[in-house]
């Protein structure tokens, strides 16, 4: 795959970039290796310094950023700013907890295990390796490098091919706010080096976000060097509905959830499970909000759902719709490529899914939604988890039973009750299955990449 700009919505390319030689990359580690030693001695008061003029250029700087993401990758405009803003909010919230987070913690009694002191310390790995996708491009990148940086390790980023302006972007953003020089770095390479990479002695640790597969083989190379990995991979996040609910309010709520960024978002809404008592009603509702969206220009304000990211990806939407059609399934609306140039699809609603179709199990990355009807609660919960995945979910209902027995009985890493997921800084993010593991933000975040020192006193 090139190191390229294509514009998912004219298809057009717009700059392409070589990669980086075997000696690049080496220069690039040695830089990397040097930082380490040097970020670690710094404390937290100057790297929080950092980070908050490094959140203020992305403040500042976040129009023309927005921009690029969307030319990149296709997102709506309005999207592409709140997700720009959203990772200051998080370079903030970093910058003013990372200390606390990372306190000391010691032992009420030391003299339990015979000392007259004994805590634990979190200090960094060194130098993360970040292997991240395209389809939140700032995000997923911020969301580990701030809690990293602030505990005192160093980023190297590996960003998906086909968003390479916004990898250098964030290249150059956190030395140009004061962090030394090799603290965070692009490289601008393709997936057939990240094993090399991550080989490499220089490398303490691994993250990976993107899909089941390039986690597995991430993993692999992680397990075979005993290296500290975090996997955030594919979801198939179920979204269930019951009488008690809302029906409107989450027939409304699941349009968004389905195609929020173009429908590519792993913790988007993938298969709605309604109860039968207010299935027609929530389906039609669902379909009627689908219809509304405007389809279109990802630079204009008004769209809601822009291009699929690249033309494969809008292959394996039809394809899954076709297969689905082929087999029995119901297609209420779109499903169809749309337009004369660029990747659009039309977001698509299918009902009638058998488990003999492959959007039954597999992830639709885009606006792609299946609708199952349930006859009772166990049923639908037999349903939600009946997938490879456990990113998210979103349940619907005012009762409590209900409510309580959702939570204790999805798997998955996250559930939300009347209302959609959403990753917040302050909240942990992950999954359970073939989502991935570890978590990503909150304390569990940043001290995932931490050595837990335990330190005892005679
Ligand atoms: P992808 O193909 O796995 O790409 C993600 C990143 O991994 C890219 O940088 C890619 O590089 C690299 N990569 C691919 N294969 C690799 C391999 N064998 N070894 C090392 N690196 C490899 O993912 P995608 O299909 O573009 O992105 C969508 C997927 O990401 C979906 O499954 C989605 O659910 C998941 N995702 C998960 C989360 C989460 O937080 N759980 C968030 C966002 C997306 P190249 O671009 O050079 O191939």
């Amino acid at each position: 795959m090139p190191i390229a700009t294509v514009n998912p919505a004219t298809g057009e390319l717009i700059e392409e970039f070589a990669a980086l030689t075997k000696e690049q990359i080496d220069q690039r580690l040695t830089r990397a290796e040097a930082a380490a030693v040097t970020l670690r001695a710094t404390d937290f008061g100057t790297r929080a310094r950092w980070m908050r003029a490094a959140a203020d250029l992305v403040e500042a700087e976040a129009a023309h950023t927005a921009r690029r993401l969307t030319v990149e990758m296709g997102k709506p405009i309005v999207q592409a700013r709140a997700e720009v803003l959203k990772c200051a909010h998080a370079m903030r919230f970093y910058a003013d907890n990372a200390e606390s987070l990372l306190a000391d913690q010691a032992l009420a009694d030391p003299r339990t295990v015979n000392a007259s002191v004994a805590y634990t310390a979190y200090q960094p790995l060194g130098v993360v390796l970040a292997v991240m996708p395209w389809n939140y491009p700032m995000w997923q990148v911020i969301r580990f490098a701030a809690p990293a940086l602030m505990a005192g390790n160093v980023g190297l980023l590996k960003h998906a091919s086909n968003v390479p302006q916004t990898a250098m972007y964030l290249d150059t953003l956190f030395e140009r706010a004061g962090f030394p020089a090799g603290s965070f770095q692009t490289l601008l390479v393709g997936a057939a080096d990240v094993e090399a990479v991550l080989r490499d002695r220089r490398v303490a640790a691994v993250t990976l976000t993107g899909s089941e597969p390039a986690g597995r083989s991430v993993a692999a190379v992680a397990g075979s060097e005993v290296k500290k990995v975090v996997l955030e991979l594919g979801g198939s996040d179920p979204f269930v509905v019951l009488p008690s609910a809302d029906v409107h309010a989450a027939a409304r709520t699941a349009v968004s959830a389905r195609t929020m960024n173009n429908g590519q978002s792993c913790i988007a809404a993938k298969r709605f499970i309604v109860h039968t008592e207010v299935y027609e009603a929530f389906v039609e509702a669902f379909v009627a909000g689908t219809k509304a969206l405007t389809v279109g220009d990802p630079l204009d304000e008004g769209t809601d759902v822009g291009p699929i990211a690249t033309e494969s990806g809008r292959r394996e939407l039809v394809d899954l719709v076709d297969d689905a059609v082929a087999k029995g399934a119901v297609l209420r609306c779109g499903g169809s490529a749309a337009g004369t140039r660029g990747w659009f699809f039309e977001p698509a609603v299918l009902e009638e899914v058998t488990p003999a179709m492959r959007v039954y199990r597999e992830e639709a990355f885009g606006p792609l939604a299946v609708m199952h009807r349930v006859d009772d609660i166990e049923q639908a919960v037999t349903l939600a988890n009946d997938t490879a995945f456990g990113l998210s979910s979103s349940v619907w209902t005012t009762d409590p039973d209900e409510e309580r027995l959702l939570i204790s009985r999805i798997d998955a890493g996250a559930v939300f009750v009347n209302g959609m997921s959403v990753s917040y800084p302050e909240l942990p993010f992950g999954g359970v299955k073939a989502s991935g593991v570890g978590r990503e933000l909150a304390a569990e975040g940043i001290r995932e990449f931490c050595n837990l020192k335990t330190i005892w006193k005679n």
